[in-house]
């Protein structure tokens, strides 16, 4: 299988590696010299697998095409035209969005009846369940062989409606939301509020688990569940969150965000 994957960050090299290590014939490609970078390590171990690329072939006869850059919608719907005039007739294309609408980023791409969303969630290689989102434009056959594939590669794909937040994104958005309102008030800290849903069982506490995420990322992903819903004030995001973001600590990623990392990833 010939997998390509736009966008080298975090999603995208983690999806990278869940096709490698199946066997599949992976190109990774992102315009960004950092990303790219980051990125050599994945190819150091699957050196017969994985292919990095800075430049869009003309050509994209693969038999799956993923996209998988930033949370914004223009940026989205910009890289997927791109792909009208490159991809082969069996090509299926997805999004890997975490809370944009699929049908919003279908409309007027000729491909669309090969068009819909598989929402992975990070870490890529751990986290069986994928969210498979079709659109009323995506053939049946198309959501079908989506939900082989992704079993064939050892994941849980389920069906999820195209509503904000699909379903793991709208139900855990509280998780993130409520603790971050908590903290807003300055008399309790993330790492407290993380210790006691620790402690409670939860694998990782809100924080640690933004800061994991992308606090850039996660922010995008309430903004868009947000305005989805129209705006309920129990979905309001952070100004913690933004304030974070401008001052460049978006998390794990860049060795800060919440909590101080001694290295990147
Ligand atoms: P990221 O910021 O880590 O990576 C995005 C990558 O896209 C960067 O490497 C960037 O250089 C690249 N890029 C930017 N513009 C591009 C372009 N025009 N063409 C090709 N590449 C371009 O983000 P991420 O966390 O990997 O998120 C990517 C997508 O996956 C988003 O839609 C996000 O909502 C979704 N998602 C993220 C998570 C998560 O936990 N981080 C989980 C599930 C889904």
């Amino acid at each position: 299988m010939r997998v390509f994957i736009i966008g080298a960050g975090t999603m995208g090299r983690g999806i990278a590696e869940v096709f490698a290590s199946q066997e599949a014939h992976v190109w990774l490609y992102d315009p960004y010299e950092t990303a790219l970078r980051q990125a050599q390590a994945l190819v150091d171990k699957y050196p017969n697998h994985i292919a990095l690329t800075s430049t869009l072939p003309d050509t994209l006869p693969h038999s799956v095409v993923l996209e998988a850059v930033p949370e914004e919608m223009e940026l989205k719907r910009q890289v997927l035209l791109q792909l009208s005039e490159r991809i082969g007739s069996d090509t299926i294309v997805t999004t890997n969005t975490s809370a944009l609408s699929v049908h919003g980023l279908a409309q007027g791409l000729p491909y669309r009846e090969r068009f819909l969303g598989w929402h992975f969630f990070n870490p890529a290689p751990r986290m069986p369940l994928v969210e498979v989102i079709p659109t009323q434009m995506t053939a049946p056959e198309v959501t079908e062989q989506s939900l082989s594939l992704l079993r064939s590669i050892g994941k849980v794909p389920v069906i999820a409606p195209d509503l904000p937040g699909f379903i793991v994104n709208r139900i855990a958005r509280p998780y993130y939301v409520e603790a971050l309102r908590l903290a807003e008030r300055g008399d309790i800290s993330p790492k407290v509020i993380d210790k006691l849903m620790e402690g409670l069982g939860f694998r990782m506490g809100p924080f640690r688990l933004m800061d994991l995420i992308g606090i850039d990322v996660n922010h995008a992903v309430t903004q868009r569940v947000w305005e989805g819903l129209f705006y309920p004030i129990r979905f309001r995001p952070s100004w913690l969150q933004a304030q974070k973001i401008a001052a460049g600590r978006t998390g794990r990623k860049v060795g800060r965000g919440f909590y101080e990392y001694d290295k990147r990833d």
